[in-house]
């Protein structure tokens, strides 16, 4: 497969499309950055890397950070991870609170922002140095040392993020959280901020898109059957209320930022990441999902 002429190409002919979408401005920092940037990177499973554009240039992971934390979760708590946070679709926005007070505190999945809120709590709960540890997890995941929090966004954000403080008190009234509430927002404000570039996204998600080896890195330790079951939890949840349409439109499980970036997996094949700070009214990156249709569209490669 020429997978660099299939990327060449759709990157092209994207080019040419009128850009619809608007950049994330709810968190200020992110509304600085260039709207026009688009970058994807492909690796595969055999070793060989494909990009174009701006692939190697850092940008705010945000939601993306989402599969991190669940991972580190999942390997300290095991099942009793699913008591305090679902595995089903929520069918809402990445922020809506509407479910939380009627399912009594437990959030749908660990995707949206109330779950991410409870698995955040759960990190501060369970490492010593949240922020160092969590830091040193991604860095042995990519190789790459110089990765780091970006602080004016995790800043700027702590300003602004008046609906997280909604659902942190919310989760806290129903007893699903267990530290002080700004202990834990700050945690998730700065796994939010982690900077990274598509390369470096590439080769943190390879991780979960093998499916067939051991999963051990800095003592973060998950079995086959989990990471088979985070890749279900990004099928069914990565992209909140357009989760079943992007399976749809491009058949992979994968996860959103709203700093424009997805990172998709064909598992034991390829992890392909895309960046492009416009987003579509879901939140979710404007070309990156039409990125992603026509590559699996073209390849004919997706998990179905
Ligand atoms: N930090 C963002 C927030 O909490 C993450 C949202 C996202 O990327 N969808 O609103």
């Amino acid at each position: 497969m020429d997978y660099q002429s299939i990327i060449n190409e759709i990157y092209r002919d994207l080019m040419f499309e009128e850009d619809f979408g608007q950049i994330a401005t709810y968190i200020p920092e992110l509304a600085k950055v260039s709207p026009n940037k688009f970058g994807v990177h492909l690796y595969t499973h055999d070793g060989f890397n494909y990009s174009i554009g701006d692939a190697r240039e850092k940008f705010s992971i945000q939601s993306i950070s989402k599969v991190f934390s669940l991972s580190i979760a999942l390997s300290l708590l095991g099942p009793a991870l699913w008591k305090r946070v679902g595995v089903e679709p929520s069918g809402t926005a990445f922020n809506s609170i509407v479910q939380l007070e009627y399912e009594r505190g437990i959030p749908r999945n660990p995707f949206i922002n109330p779950g991410a809120i409870v698995v955040a709590d759960l990190l501060v709960t369970y490492l010593k140095d949240t922020k160092k540890e969590f830091l040193e997890y991604i860095r042995a995941l990519t190789g790459v040392d110089t990765i780091d929090y970006d602080k004016d966004v995790a800043k700027s954000e702590q300003r602004s993020g008046y609906k997280n403080s909604a659902h942190v008190n919310m989760l806290k009234s129903f007893g699903n959280i267990k530290n002080d509430v700004e202990e834990v927002l700050d945690f998730y404000y700065h796994q939010c901020s982690l900077s990274m570039t598509c390369e470096e996204l590439g080769k943190a998600f390879h991780k979960f898109s093998d499916t067939n080896s051991v999963f051990s890195y800095n003592g973060i330790h998950l079995s086959q059957s989990q990471v088979k079951r985070i890749n279900a939890i990004m099928l069914m949840c990565g992209f909140y209320d357009e989760s079943g349409e992007f399976a749809f439109k491009v058949g992979l499980p994968g996860k959103s930022g709203v700093g424009g970036g997805i990172v998709a997996i064909l598992p034991n094949k390829y992890t392909i990441s895309v960046w492009s700070p416009r987003l579509n009214n879901k939140g979710n990156s404007y070309m990156g999902v039409r990125f992603l249709k026509q590559f699996t569209t073209r390849t004919n490669q997706s998990i179905f």
